[in-house]
């Protein structure tokens, strides 16, 4: 096994840790900073995870909203494109870095995530998340928002990083917001959360099959189809490593050993 996916397989082991330590809350509030991704689509990036603006002539529709202290950050971004207000929030995940700021644009938009999503908020499945106020529209398999003549779809093909991972797509733009179904480099697992590293790559398998080809992940520089495939294939070769090890009889609580031992090192996030 190469020590990149030993690190990747570490990472996957004590994801919901991670999910954890992604959802403490920083200071100070570092710096958000907004990209142009196609027409009427930016990414803001810095502080928890990405946030997709779309702009119509009639609102705008977020994907995540970060924090709630990177609420004001957040506006300040979108102001600089656009003097349209937000009318939607579409949430990819529960996690505290993607949610957060719901309860800030609840008063001014409506928040929507899978079902799921807003049960694992209820259900506090990410303990150390503090305030973080659910949707108040869910879906289970899809949604689409028409707005401005424009069009947003929300997709749920199956468990991964977490049970309620919505795939965000805007087909005229022919981008997909990939939540943490892609982050970084390294796949994590919110077992808590009701992920699964086995149904991970028939998730992204099916959300493939979408006509894109660029991608805004749950973290990490806006990318491409090819990097989303390869991303894919080191989930499989994760899942591959720990059957492997579990063929070989080795407990969870020895994997971790065997895998921490090997790397000798943290995960890279
Ligand atoms: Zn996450």
């Amino acid at each position: 096994m190469s020590k990149k996916i030993l690190a990747i397989a570490l990472a996957a082991l004590i994801g919901a840790g991670v999910a954890t330590v992604q959802g403490f809350i920083s200071k100070p509030i570092p710096q958000l900073n907004i990209y142009k991704v196609k027409d009427d689509l930016y990414n803001i990036e810095g502080d928890g995870g990405n946030v997709s603006v779309f702009v119509t002539n009639e609102g705008v529709i977020l994907v995540d909203d970060k924090y709630e202290q990177d609420h004001d950050a957040i506006l300040a971004q979108i102001r600089t494109v656009t003097n349209q207000p937000v009318k939607y929030v579409i949430n990819t995940h529960y996690h505290a870095d993607h949610s957060s700021g719901n309860a800030r644009f609840l008063p001014m938009a409506e928040v929507i995530s899978t079902a799921n999503a807003r049960t694992n908020i209820l259900e506090h499945k990410q303990p150390n998340a503090v305030g973080v106020a659910p949707a108040r529209i869910v879906f289970t398999d899809e949604t689409a928002v028409f707005l401005g003549g424009k069009e947003v779809r929300a997709r749920y093909f199956g468990r991964g990083h977490t049970n309620g991972d919505a795939i965000i797509y805007f087909p005229a733009q022919r981008t997909i917001h990939t939540g943490d179904l892609m982050a970084d480099t390294t796949p994590l697992v919110d077992y808590g959360g009701g992920g699964s590293i086995v149904e991970w790559t028939k998730t992204l398998d099916a959300a493939m099959k979408l006509d894109f080809d660029t991608v805004i992940p749950g973290h990490g520089p806006v990318t491409d189809k090819a990097a989303l495939l390869t991303y894919r294939n080191n989930v499989e070769k994760l899942r591959n490593c720990v059957y492997g090890l579990i063929r070989q009889g080795k407990s969870q609580e020895d994997i971790r050993d065997i895998l921490m031992a090997d790397t000798a090192g943290k995960p890279t996030a």
